[in-house]
């Protein structure tokens, strides 16, 4: 197979680490350009070369096009009109149609319905009297969700009484909004899948995911879930993977409910901050994945060879700036800073991992390592 040049749109950790998994196939992939508006992000500092721009550029993104044979995401939010265009330059993968799909919460989960797949009530919001109206059908609290570009939860307003109706539309000051019952689940899941240019899929096991201000916190490899429930969420992230066009890995956030039964909250057509442990817990990453799915290779092994917690460090409140990291070494603990200069509260600056390399801690072993390690990986300003 010939050597392809690889385009990624968007240069943060989740580039960089696809970076790094690329720079270990030389024999299929020779170089990475990422299209990303920070000088020397991440991914750069991981050996891509970069363009400078916005992730909604259109010149940046045909002129990224333009360079690369393969050209894929690590973000949702660039722009699926110009991608279409951007494949008569080049391969877009997952699809533009697929991301057009997913970027919109809306239209993901009328179509995750459509195809028989289990996602919480959900109902399109216009206009104040809409909202008024819809919600009596789903009672308090409810979320309110702006439909595209929303992360770390902030797209979300949850809505816990009448008086609060307003308010809640006026938050989103205009954005096209939907509204979700709010379900009362016992633990948030989500699996990494995969699938090839040729219909192969794969998917890795199924994890836990605690979140803290609606930041995901940390990753627990395997969830603490019956056999049972395990099984039910792999048969529903494979089916929604058929139903998905395009190759890649893709992150499926789930709900386990009080009744055990499982809901998709929604997709990410990318890989995932939770599948993050694969870098020590599995034999294939899910960066390698990802790079193997779109330029056609068998897929990878995907089991869990030993438990393992993922731990995101984030910035601390209160403090902006550069900042260092203690130099902490320690058997089965894995950092891995993303290279950014400065940290802002909240922003997602490294994670570690904590594997249970002899599988004997367990998990209630690797939990309570990970809570006094987490109090010595700090950053603080410099
Ligand atoms: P992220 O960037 O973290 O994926 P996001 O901004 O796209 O998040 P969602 O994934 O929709 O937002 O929601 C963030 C969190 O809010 C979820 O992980 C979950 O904890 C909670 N949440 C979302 N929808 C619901 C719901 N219908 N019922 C209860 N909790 C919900
Ligand atoms: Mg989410």
């Amino acid at each position: 197979m010939l050597k392809q040049v690889l385009g990624i749109i968007g240069g943060g950790q989740l580039g960089m680490m696809l970076t790094e998994a690329a720079r270990k196939m030389p024999e299929h992939i020779s170089d990475v350009i990422v299209l990303d508006p920070n000088p020397n992000c991440s991914a750069s500092q991981a050996g891509a070369k970069q363009i400078v721009g916005d992730f909604k550029d259109r010149n940046a993104i045909l002129e990224l096009a333009s360079k690369v044979d393969i050209l894929t995401y690590e973000i949702e939010s660039g722009d699926s009109a110009v991608l279409k265009i951007a494949e008569s330059k080049t391969t877009v993968t997952p699809s533009p149609e697929t991301l057009r799909i997913i970027q919109d919460k809306f239209l993901q989960k009328s179509f995750l319905n459509d195809n028989g797949i289990p996602v919480t009530d959900f109902v399109e919001i216009a206009s104040i009297g809409d909202l008024r109206k819809k919600i009596t059908g789903f009672g308090y609290p409810a979320l309110l969700k702006a439909r595209r570009d929303a992360y770390d939860g902030r797209g979300n307003f949850k809505i816990k009484s009448e008086n609060e109706l307003v308010s809640a539309l006026n938050y989103f000051s205009g954005k096209p909004l939907m509204l979700e019952k709010f379900v009362d689940f016992k633990m948030e899941v989500s699996v990494i899948a995969a699938r090839n240019t040729k219909g192969q899929i794969a998917t890795y096991p199924l994890v836990e995911n605690i979140h803290e201000n609606n930041i995901l916190k940390m990753t627990i490899a395997p969830a603490r879930v019956t056999k049972q429930v395990a099984l039910e969420a792999e048969k529903i992230a494979k089916e929604t993977m058929q139903v998905l066009h395009g190759a890649g890995v893709f992150g499926i956030e789930m709900f386990v409910t009080k009744q055990d039964k499982i809901l998709i909250n929604e997709i990410a057509p990318r890989v995932h901050n939770s599948g993050h442990h694969t870098l020590q817990s599995s034999k294939t990453t899910q960066f390698e994945q990802h790079l193997r799915a779109i330029i056609g290779l068998e897929l990878g092994d995907t089991a869990l060879i030993h438990p393992t917690i993922m731990y995101n460090i984030l910035g601390p409140d209160g403090f902006q700036g550069k900042y260092k990291m203690p130099d902490i070494k320690m058997d089965n603990f894995y950092l891995k800073m993303y290279g950014k200069e400065e940290s802002k509260p909240q922003r997602k600056l490294g994670h570690f991992n904590l594997v249970d390399a002899d599988d004997t801690l367990g998990i209630s072993g690797l939990l309570e390592s990970v809570s006094t390690i987490k109090d010595k990986v700090v950053p603080s300003s410099t």
